[in-house]
């Protein structure tokens, strides 16, 4: 084992299996190893780095914020965060937000959110397969038994519906229903798009019953996917849209987005939070909506992501006995592998290229935005060089 790992082991709880390269710095889609290693980062954080590593205009809005000041509490309000916020909504169509620092912490706003508003009886479903995070909220409604092993009873009225499953999403959703959580473009569980007539069904049965939906964008959002949000890719208007891991530049920021009813969930002192909507956050934030939004990336996601996937799908046509799907949208992509993918992200290591495995079998594929087709043909490249010996994976 490497010494840094030895040292990670007798500092850290256990609760990463961390990928032993001891990186020193960033550049673009690159990340450079002490030892000098330049890999192709495909991992982009794992949806985090949109505008790649070390941008100079994220280090300089950095900068130019903390030295005016890093944080002064939410008892103020802002230039910086009024800025990033309105463009925030202006892209996302949405009217008001709540800041927050992560993920999880948007989801468990929106619970509140729903509970306060619908009353902490009604029933919440998320779908199965779905992740939306590891604090306790959040975890009832994430659908991965081993994560919650050990840990419940987690929250109550918490149920799931088959994904995809029209049937069972009818069979469940009544009036007692006050909302439904959706991952429009399920990230965790190996890139899962929802169905066009799932949606359809959601939609008219909110109709009937009036419940919530609530769209879990925070890996598929902030153009990732080609628009701005996955549900965008649907005839669709969620009442609440949750943001995250992009919109700080690398820094922590998420988001409650809501209209309608939901602009009113809390009232003075009823939520709140320390560090979410950080000033310098969303310095960085704003140079990212600027550049996915106005110059250039979300098409750039389209388009390079939309060339990647052809050319996925031309090496799953010549190789089916090792690669059994691609899915996604964008640079969100999912190589389904017949058998466990553990084995190829190593040897994809080994020839410089960072990639994930999730769900056992998934290549997740999250390259920053600005990924260009170059990177892509390298990252086919070695992809096809691995795929086409026969090395036991
Ligand atoms: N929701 C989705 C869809 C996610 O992918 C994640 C993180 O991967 C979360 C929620 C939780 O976000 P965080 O890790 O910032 O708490």
């Amino acid at each position: 084992m490497n010494d840094f790992l030895k040292e990670e082991e007798k500092l850290f709880l256990q609760t990463y299996n961390r990928i032993p390269v001891n990186i020193s710095h960033g550049d673009g889609v690159h990340l450079i190893a002490k030892d000098g290693t330049r890999y192709l980062d495909f991992i982009g954080g794992l949806g985090v780095n949109a505008l790649g590593h070390a941008h100079p205009g994220i280090a300089a809005a950095i900068i130019k914020q903390s030295n005016k000041f890093s944080h002064i509490s939410n008892y103020f309000i802002t230039d910086i965060q009024l800025e990033f916020t309105a463009k925030l909504l202006k892209y996302s169509n949405m009217s008001k937000a709540f800041l927050t620092n992560s993920g999880a912490e948007a989801v468990e706003a929106a619970i509140k959110a729903i509970r306060r508003l619908r009353g902490c009886d009604g029933k919440i479903f998320s779908l199965t397969n779905s992740y939306h995070g590891r604090t306790y909220g959040a975890l009832s409604l994430t659908d991965r038994e081993n994560y919650k092993t050990g840990f419940e009873p987690l929250l109550p009225n918490i149920s799931t519906i088959i994904f995809n499953n029209t049937e069972d999403l009818e069979r469940k959703i009544d009036e007692n229903t006050v909302a439904v959580f959706v991952e429009f473009l399920q990230g965790e569980s190996g890139i899962n798009l929802i169905s066009s007539q799932f949606i359809k069904l959601l939609k008219d049965l909110k109709h009937k019953y009036n419940f919530a939906i609530i769209a879990d964008c925070i890996q598929s959002g902030i153009g990732r996917t080609g628009k701005p949000f996955a549900f965008n890719h649907f005839e669709i208007t969620p009442d609440i849209v949750l943001v995250a891991k992009s919109i700080g530049g690398g820094l922590p920021l998420g988001a409650m987005l809501t209209k309608g009813e939901f602009d009113n969930s809390f009232l003075y002192g009823t939520h709140g939070t320390t560090f979410g909507g950080n000033p310098v956050s969303c310095a960085a934030g704003l140079i990212v909506l600027n550049e996915v939004f106005e110059n250039g990336l979300m098409q750039n996601a389209a388009e390079i992501g939309n060339y990647l996937k052809n050319e996925l799908e031309e090496l799953k046509n010549r190789f089916p006995d090792k690669i059994k799907d691609i899915r996604g949208l964008g640079f969100m992509i999912g190589v389904e592998m017949n058998d466990n993918c553990n084995l190829l992200v190593q040897e994809l290591m080994q020839r410089k290229v960072l990639t994930n495995c999730t769900n056992k079998n998934v290549l997740r594929l999250l390259p920053p935005l600005i990924t260009n087709k170059n990177n892509v043909d390298f990252f086919l490249y070695n992809f096809h060089e691995i795929v086409k010996i026969n090395s036991g994976y």
